[in-house]
C-alpha cells in the first residue's frame, strides 16, 4: 500500500483526499450519536416525570374529591353522600396501593407517600364515623369533625405535595444531565472538529508539498535548461508520476547536452585537422592576452605556413595536399604536447600556435623543434612515392613585439615573410627595430 501512495500522485491525491474526509465522518458519527444520546436523556427525563408525577396527581384529585361527599353530608345530611364517600375512599385506597407498588427513587419519597397514606387512613376513620352520624345538618359535633377531616386531607394534600417537590427536584436533575450530557457532546463534536481541521491542514499540507516541491524541482531544471545550462539534472527521487517525467526530462538533457557539446566541438574546430578554427582561436588569443596583461606574463605567437604547398597540389592533387596539411597538422600537435598551448588552422596551409606564459627564447625553441619535426617527416602518397614538406615559421612575443592581438598577428605574419625570404624551412622572430627601420 505505502509503495503505491509513494509511487503514484493520483494514489496519494486520492489517500489525502480520504484522510482528509475521515474527520467529516467521524465529525457527523459523533453529532448524530451525541444528538441520539441527548435526546435519550431527554426522553428519560420525561419519562420519569410522567411515571411519577401521573400516579401523585391523580391521587392529590381523588382525596379532594373524597372530601367533597362528607362536606356535602354535613350540609345536605342526604344519605346517598356514604356510598358516594366508600366509592371514593375505596378508589383513594387502591391509587395508594399501585403508588406504593411503583419503585421510587428516593426513601424519602416513600416515607412520605406512607405518612400520607396514614394521614388519609386517619381521614377515612373521620369521614366514616362522620357520615355514621344520624343528624349532621347543624350539629356542632359533625361540624367539629369535618374541621378535623379537612386537616387530615390538608395534611395528606401538602404531603404528596412534598413528594411532587421532590419529584421536581429530580426533573431538574434529569434535565440538568440532559444538558451536560448535551454540553459534552458539543464538546467532543467541537474536539472531533478541531482534531479534523488541524488533520486537514497537515494532510492538505503535506500533499501539497509532496507535489509542488516536485513540480518546483522539475521546473528549476526546465528553467536552468532554458537558460543554458545543458548539464543540469533534475535531482528527484521515486518513481511516480513526477518521477518518471524528471527521469525522461534527465535522459532527454543527457541527449541534447552531448549534442549540444558535438555542435560546439564542430563550431570551434576546422574539419580537415581536427584543430581549432580560426573564430576560436581569434577568440583564444584575446582570452589568453587578458590574462597575461592581468597577470603580466609573457606570451608567443608562431604562424607556419607550408613552402610551395601550391607545387605539391599541383603535382599530385588536392587530396594528397588535404592529407598533407592534415598530417602536418598531427606533427605540430604532438610536438606542442602542453594543454595549455592552443594549435590552430588559420587560413588555407597556414597554422597558429598560441605559447601562453612563454617568452620569445622558449618559443623559438619549440618552433624550431616543429620545423624540424616537418622537415624530418616523410610523408607517404602511395606505396611507391613519397615526398618531404617544409615549414616556415615566424615568431612574435608580447609585449616585446606587440600588445594586442591583431598587432601580434601582424608580427608573426611579418616574421613569417621573413623566413619565407629567407629561403623557407626556417624560423624568423619578428624585429621591431628593423620593422621600424623598414616604415621610416
Ligand atoms: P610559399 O608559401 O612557400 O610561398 O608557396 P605556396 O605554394 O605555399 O604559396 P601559396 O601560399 O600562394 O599557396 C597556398 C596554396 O595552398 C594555394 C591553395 O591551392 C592551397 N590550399 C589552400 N587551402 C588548401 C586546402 O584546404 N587543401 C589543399 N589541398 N590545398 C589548399
Ligand atoms: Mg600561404
Ligand atoms: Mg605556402
Amino acid at each position: 500500500m505505502l509503495h503505491i501512495i509513494r509511487d503514484s500522485l493520483r494514489a496519494r491525491i486520492f489517500t489525502g483526499i480520504g484522510i482528509m474526509l475521515l474527520p467529516l465522518l467521524g465529525l457527523a458519527a459523533g453529532a448524530l450519536l451525541g444528538i441520539n444520546s441527548v435526546i435519550g436523556t431527554f426522553n428519560d427525563a420525561v419519562e420519569e416525570v410522567r411515571e411519577e408525577i401521573e400516579p401523585i396527581l391523580t391521587l392529590q384529585i381523588a382525596i379532594l374529591r373524597a372530601a367533597k361527599p362528607a362536606n356535602d353530608y354535613v350540609a345536605h345530611g342526604e344519605s346517598a353522600e356514604r356510598d358516594r364517600f366508600a366509592r371514593l375512599s375505596e378508589r383513594v385506597d387502591h391509587l395508594f396501593k399501585r403508588l406504593e407498588a411503583a419503585s421510587f427513587a428516593l426513601a424519602e419519597k416513600r416515607a412520605l407517600v406512607g405518612s400520607a397514606r396514614e394521614t388519609w387512613g386517619q381521614a377515612q376513620s373521620i369521614g366514616e364515623r362522620l357520615l355514621a352520624l344520624p343528624q349532621p345538618v347543624g350539629n356542632s359535633a359533625a361540624a367539629s369533625e369535618m374541621k378535623r377531616l379537612d386537616a387530615q386531607f390538608a395534611r395528606a394534600a401538602v404531603l404528596l405535595e412534598r413528594v411532587d417537590e421532590l419529584d421536581d427536584a429530580e426533573i431538574e436533575r434529569g434535565f440538568a444531565n440532559a444538558t451536560a450530557t448535551g454540553r459534552t457532546v458539543l464538546q467532543i463534536v467541537l474536539g472531533v472538529f478541531g482534531l479534523g481541521v488541524a488533520l486537514v491542514v497537515s494532510v492538505g499540507a503535506a500533499l501539497a508539498w509532496s507535489i509542488l516541491s516536485r513540480v518546483k524541482a522539475l521546473s528549476d531544471g526546465v528553467r536552468a535548461f532554458g537558460d543554458g545550462n545543458f548539464s543540469y539534472r533534475v535531482q528527484l527521487e521515486g518513481h511516480d508520476e513526477l518521477g518518471r517525467l524528471a527521469s525522461v526530462f534527465n535522459t532527454m538533457a543527457a541527449e541534447l547536452d552531448k549534442a549540444h557539446e558535438a555542435l560546439r566541438e564542430t563550431s570551434i574546430r576546422d574539419s580537415l585537422t581536427g584543430l581549432y578554427n580560426r573564430r576560436e582561436f581569434d577568440r583564444r588569443l584575446l582570452d589568453e592576452l587578458k590574462r597575461c596583461i592581468r597577470y603580466r606574463h609573457p606570451l608567443s605567437l608562431l604562424m607556419l605556413d607550408l613552402d610551395h604547398f601550391k607545387a605539391i597540389n599541383d603535382d599530385y592533387g588536392h587530396p594528397v595536399g588535404d592529407k598533407v596539411l592534415s598530417e602536418v597538422a598531427g606533427i605540430v600537435k604532438h610536438e606542442v604536447r602542453n594543454s595549455d598551448e592552443v594549435v590552430a588552422r588559420y587560413g588555407g596551409e597556414e597554422f597558429v600556435v598560441i605559447l601562453a606564459e612563454t617568452d620569445k627564447f622558449g618559443a623559438g625553441v619549440l618552433a624550431q623543434r616543429v620545423r624540424a619535426a616537418i622537415a624530418a617527416h616523410i610523408f607517404s602518397i602511395d606505396e611507391t612515392r613519397a615526398l618531404n614538406v617544409t615549414v616556415s615559421i615566424g615568431l612574435a612575443g608580447f609585449p616585446n613585439d606587440a600588445n594586442t592581438g591583431e598587432t601580434l598577428i601582424a608580427a608573426a605574419d611579418h616574421a613569417l615573410y621573413d623566413a619565407k625570404r629567407a629561403g623557407r624551412n626556417c624560423v624568423c622572430s619578428f624585429d621591431p627595430e628593423q620593422h621600424m627601420e623598414n616604415h621610416q
